[in-house]
């Protein structure tokens, strides 16, 4: 097993592109069973398989209420993992499938998931103007907070699309009452990424003096670069036992992870997109029908709960999070 090969095409900054590297090259720290086990924090995005960023060009939007919705059987799924588990994760909800499925929003909460805002219709931020960005993430917050009756405080972007050019985004955050934040992905990518950015959870301080809590998805240097240790296209990708060892590696540095994963993706039978490059097939259709019983595993093998819980264990004391300012930005509205 030593020698498996390691097909790593998923991310351009990687060096060894689209060339297998063997695991023992980037497994090479031993690490001891005995380490102190952070609650790492466990994060799902509830959009449907025809929402995601990639198939954008193939599926026109206006066509998304006549395609058939799989996203509740598919959350279910997940609830009843999570439950047998007893674990709390992170629901990142798009106020386009509240307003489709109110029931599972609720069911999520009376689970005792924490129910967070994953926008409204999806839409990359830096596609958006500043006044649509607030528009569009207010309305979703309503949504949900009507759903639940609870104040929604945590947020994630559609495909992490926080980056260099739309961090006047975190400032509107900030406005719209939220105070946690998990968009940035610390690496480069063609579609999101904020490469050099913060690699563990930090207080962001923005130009009007506010703060939010930025939990960023979690990366590790091997073999040169930052490797996504976060779930998603990387863990269908990667071989299970390379996921754990690089999450292990994290908490063995005192840290807790972010893991991530879409319903869809513990869908082998949904419906196949038609018109996408070969690229954009393989990383959304690479692996789904392992993704059940890998994400099984993961649960057995770290401890998990909410964003907010995995903040609260790791961090009692915010005060003594590192502060970062990423440098100063103008509302582009302004
Ligand atoms: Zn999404």
């Amino acid at each position: 097993m030593a020698t498996a090969g390691l097909k790593l095409d998923d991310n351009k900054s990687l060096p060894f592109t689209p060339n297998s590297v063997k695991l023992s090259a980037i497994m090479t720290q031993r690490i001891p069973d005995n380490i102190v086990r952070p609650l790492n924090a466990l994060t799902f995005d509830v959009e449907d398989y025809f929402q995601v960023a990639a198939f954008d060009a193939a599926i026109d939007r206006n066509s998304w209420d006549r395609l058939p919705l799989r996203v509740e059987k598919n959350t279910l799924l997940l609830l009843e993992l999570l439950a047998r588990h007893q674990v709390k994760a992170t629901f990142y909800i798009l106020g386009w499938i509240a307003e489709k499925v109110p029931g599972l929003v609720r069911e999520i909460a009376e689970c005792g998931h924490e129910v967070a805002c994953h926008g409204y219709g999806h839409k990359l931020v830096y596609h958006q103007s500043p006044q649509e960005f607030r528009d569009e993430t207010r309305r979703s917050k309503r949504i949900l907070e009507e759903l639940i009756q609870a104040p929604v405080s945590s947020y994630r972007a559609a495909s992490y699309s926080i980056t260099r050019e739309s961090l006047w985004a975190l400032e509107i955050l900030a406005e719209e009452g939220f105070t946690t934040d998990s968009s940035i992905f610390p690496i480069r990518h063609d579609r999101y990424g904020l490469k050099g950015g913060p690699r563990q959870p930090h207080l962001v301080r923005l130009p009007s003096g506010r703060q939010l809590l930025e939990f960023p998805i979690s990366t590790i240097r091997a073999l040169g670069v930052y490797l996504p240790v976060s779930g998603g296209g990387y863990f269908r990708l990667y071989p299970y036992r390379l996921s754990r060892y690089l999450a292990r590696r994290i908490n063995a540095g005192g840290q807790p992870f972010v893991f991530y994963l879409h319903p869809w993706e513990l869908d082998p039978e949904q419906p196949r997109i038609e018109n996408v490059g070969p690229l954009t097939r393989f990383r959304h259709y690479n692996n789904l029908r392992r993704c059940h019983a890998r994400l099984n595993r993961l649960l057995c093998d770290f401890s998990f709960s909410t964003v907010s819980e995995s903040i609260r264990a790791d961090y009692p004391d915010l005060d003594r999070l590192p502060v970062h300012c990423y440098g100063e930005y103008r509302l582009a509205s302004a």
